[in-house]
């Protein structure tokens, strides 16, 4: 396949960042079994058991535009996954990014959202990264003429629903026109004039995405965050790039004792990411149907897939211990899936 060959007009990138073993994992002496031979080959050295019990490794190897080890850092990993589309919502264009992958694998480590902690990585994750350089690119000569305005906008979809993160967890409703254009009515945009301002919102809206709950990351796993940097010109939309921290793709280890809720939850959440999956396929695949109504989730991005000019990149995240193996494969072979055409 060449690459010269114009393109269809939806780009897609999908990256896979290892992250390292975590102190937990080395206390239980969990094995690495993730190499990452090349700057875009994975391979999972899976340890399986014969029949006389001798044990064998099995190496799978996938491909991706580009595979990221534990050494990557959050810099490196925007450099090649949200960086080449922050330009384009200058030139009215849409851009995602979503963050893809088991709960504790690193989704919001590379997002920089939820209870990273400002000292810690929040001011660098990709969340501050877009906004770095759309405030840059705000000043240079091709755009300061345009006359735009930057605004922040946080939601967070869970069970189906739509919630404000900048307005008190209001509960929103999504309506579609008759011309297909999706709008969820009442979202706060507020105006941010500064990689500061941007983070402040953040900030605002994990304490709200948060607050009541017991644990963090149990809510954090079972919900969708999507966080938007919006440029307006003379109060109409110009450009918008959605940030998508998702649900932890993990199927319920619990369902055994799981409850009513947590099956109902995990369903929602299933259903949301092969909607995505879809969707994303069928985009880049140039097809004329494109199952937007699957799910929240994607009826509510539709309008930053379908736009003239609108690409999107995945960063599936995987834990590297062997504990984690099945999750992992799942998630490898779900980002593999997305990139396939
Ligand atoms: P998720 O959002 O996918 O549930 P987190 O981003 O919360 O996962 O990551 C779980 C833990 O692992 C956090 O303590 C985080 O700081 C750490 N972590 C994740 N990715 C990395 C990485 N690439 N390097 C170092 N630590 C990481
Ligand atoms: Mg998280």
């Amino acid at each position: 396949v060449s690459s010269l060959e114009p393109r269809e007009h939806h780009r897609i990138c999908v990256c896979v960042r290892k992250r390292p073993l975590n102190q937990r994992e080395t206390t239980m002496k969990d094995l690495d079994i993730i190499t990452i031979p090349s700057d875009n080959v994975v391979m999972v050295h899976e340890s399986k058991q014969k029949v006389d019990l001798t044990r064998y490794l099995e190496n799978q190897t996938f491909c991706f535009d580009h595979a990221f080890d534990d050494t990557a850092s959050n810099e490196l990993v925007y450099q090649f996954t949200a960086q080449p589309l922050v330009e384009s919502i200058f030139r009215k264009g849409m851009a995602t990014c979503f963050a893809y992958g088991q709960t504790g694998s690193g989704k919001t480590h590379t997002m920089g959202g939820a209870f990273s902690g400002r000292d810690q990585d929040c001011s660098k994750g990709i969340y501050a990264l877009v906004a770095r350089d759309v405030f840059l690119l705000l000043q240079t000569a091709a755009y300061e003429k345009l006359g735009l305005k930057v605004y922040g906008a946080f939601f967070e979809i869970y069970g189906g629903k739509v919630y404000d993160l900048l307005n008190l967890k209001k509960k929103l409703q999504v309506l579609e026109d008759g011309n297909q254009q999706v709008q969820v009515v009442g979202l706060q945009e507020q105006e941010v004039c500064c990689v500061e301002d941007v983070l402040n919102l953040v900030e605002l809206g994990n304490s709200c995405r948060t607050s009541g709950q017991t644990s963090v990351n149990a809510h954090s796993s079972r919900s969708h965050a999507v966080f938007q940097i919006i440029l307006k010109s003379g109060g109409k939309l110009h450009g918008k790039f959605s940030l998508v921290d998702l649900a932890g793709n993990e199927r319920g280890a619990d369902t055994a004792k799981a409850n009513r809720k947590r099956q109902l939850e995990g369903a929602e959440i299933n259903k949301s990411l092969l909607a995505l999956k879809e969707c994303i396929r069928a985009l880049g695949q140039n097809k004329s149907h494109t199952p937007f109504r699957a799910s929240k989730l994607t009826q509510v991005l539709r309008d930053s897939f379908i736009g003239q000019n609108s690409s999107t990149c995945m960063i599936a995240t995987i834990s590297p211990g062997m504990a984690s193996c099945e999750n992992t494969l799942n998630t490898l072979r779900y980002a593999n899936r997305v990139k396939e055409l």
